[in-house]
């Protein structure tokens, strides 16, 4: 059995979802369908996630909704009209809107989640017609009656492990083609929460791993996972046959927005192959993503950039006697509420660096003022507008000269490297760089590690 999930370009208009039925039909092994809420149908395009977004924020405004809401009805109506499903679904997803419009604000994560689970919620709804509509014996599956638990923060949350049994259970022997919404699940409470954004990716993964399936594949818009991101780099045209599912998460977490960073886990807990491919080019094979494949030596897999970082210097002059310094920081942190994304040290320095979207400017000043106060450092020091720039593949391990070739490649472009960390497990090294250097470090990089026609 295979789980698919296709994402919001695969999801976007009629043409695309018949697309996704002829491809979900060519294959009897694919029974469980996880879909996205629509999404762009061309560049300057709006994702109905966006839209309901600014439809819940109207409506938290106390605004007039008549045109936020039109708009999302608006794509769900012309789906319907180009599937030729009826009157019957659309009136239905308006009431289903309204009545989630309606629902209670008190707290607003809840209420803007609420509204956001609509886009997956209603794509699931009107595949599953279309589906029916071509004789297929379809069902929507709703996640709060199917054990998707989540628990945490709204718009941010995380499953809640005895899911994994409860989804298994349901789906022990099911008939048919089930569609499933991506995106969100309900907490124990009832209320409705959502992963993070590009967050139908986890869904999938999460079925796979409790149906056992014998793979997950991740329909989206691009032929491979590319080992930088096209959009950066657009004469790439060599794709990846087949990474490790650390690759895939370090190049996720550092930029590849190709597959969700937080998708990963699951498959590899259900030990459960992924595999990237193309709706528009079901022909392709695509991308697989396993625990392990033989490996070049002294090859890099895929170079990825990440900024928005702040990045807190802390000096102590002989750090390395201090017997818990680092402990004492990170203790601060943990009091302040401040998650922490790395920590490189030297012999008498750490840097912390942190997101600066998810750490208020008071809360970093507080933090810095604590450090100070309780460790007296020699100096503390915050650099923002901080980037990362990640180099990975399983072939740099245990191969001399990598590291020197990625920093001679970005002194010839005048890029200047604050920090350099380099994992234990040697797949990979982090090079410190100022955002708006970002672009420019991952082209010279595919140059010196990719490019050979250059040479
Ligand atoms: P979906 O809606 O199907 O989930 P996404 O937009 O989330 O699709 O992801 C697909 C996009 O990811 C591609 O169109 C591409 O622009 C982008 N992307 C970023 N990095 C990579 C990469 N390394 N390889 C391929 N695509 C990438
Ligand atoms: N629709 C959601 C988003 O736009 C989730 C997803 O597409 O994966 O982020
Ligand atoms: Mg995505």
């Amino acid at each position: 059995m295979k789980v698919c999930k296709f994402g919001g370009t695969s999801m976007a208009d009629a043409g695309q979802i018949s697309k996704v039925m002829d491809i979900v039909l060519a294959d009897p092994a694919r029974r469980m369908v996880v879909v996205s809420a629509p999404g762009k149908r061309n560049k300057g395009d709006t994702k109905v996630t966006d839209l309901l977004i600014a439809l819940a924020e109207a409506a938290l405004a106390k605004k007039d909704t008549t045109k936020p809401l039109k708009a999302v009805i608006d794509r769900y109506a012309a789906i319907a009209e180009g599937l030729d499903l009826g009157n019957e679904i659309v009136a239905e997803i308006r009431k289903d809107l309204k009545d989630r419009l309606a629902s209670s604000k008190k707290d607003e994560g809840v209420f803007m989640d609420t509204m956001k689970a609509a886009g997956e919620d209603n794509s699931a709804k009107i595949t599953a017609v279309a589906f029916r509509k071509r004789g297929v014996k379809c069902r929507y599956a709703n996640p709060g009656d199917t054990g998707m638990i989540l628990e945490g923060e709204s718009g941010n949350a995380t499953l809640v492990e005895e899911s994994y049994r409860k989804l298994a259970r349901t789906f022990a022997d099911f008939e048919g083609i089930v569609v499933y919404p991506g995106f969100f699940g309900h907490r124990k409470d009832g209320t409705v929460a959502t992963f993070p954004r590009g967050g139908s990716d986890i869904t999938g993964s999460i079925l796979a791993a409790a149906l056992r399936a014998d793979v997950y594949e991740n329909f989206t818009d691009v032929d491979n996972v590319y080992p930088v991101d096209p959009r950066i780099v657009p004469e790439v045209d060599e794709g990846i046959d087949t990474m490790t599912y650390r690759e895939m998460r370090e190049l996720a977490y550092a930029g590849f927005g190709v597959f969700n960073d937080e998708a990963i886990a699951p498959a590899v807990q259900g030990r459960i192959p992924i595999n990237v491919r193309n709706t528009n080019r079901p022909s392709e094979p695509g991308t697989m993503i396993v625990q392990s494949r033989r490996v070049m030596p002294g090859t890099v897999t895929g170079i990825a950039c990440a900024n928005g970082f702040a990045n807190i210097i802390i000096d102590k002059f002989l750090m390395n006697r201090k017997i818990g310094f680092t402990r004492r920081v990170l203790d601060i942190l943990e009091e302040e509420g401040v998650a922490y994304e790395h920590i490189p040290s030297g012999i008498d320095s750490i840097s912390v660096l942190i997101k600066e979207a998810g750490v208020p400017l008071a809360k970093e000043k507080k933090v810095v003022a604590r450090i100070k106060r309780e460790l007296q450092p020699d100096s503390v020091l915050v650099t923002h507008d901080y980037g990362i720039v990640m180099v990975v593949g399983e072939g740099m391990a245990f191969s001399a000269g990598m590291l020197a070739k990625a920093t001679g490649a970005l002194a010839e472009h005048g890029i200047n490297i604050s920090m350099v960390n380099q994992g234990a497990s040697e797949i990979s090294f982090m090079l410190g760089i100022k955002s708006e250097d970002c672009i420019s470090a991952v082209r010279a990089l595919y140059n010196a590690f990719f490019n050979h026609h250059r040479q």
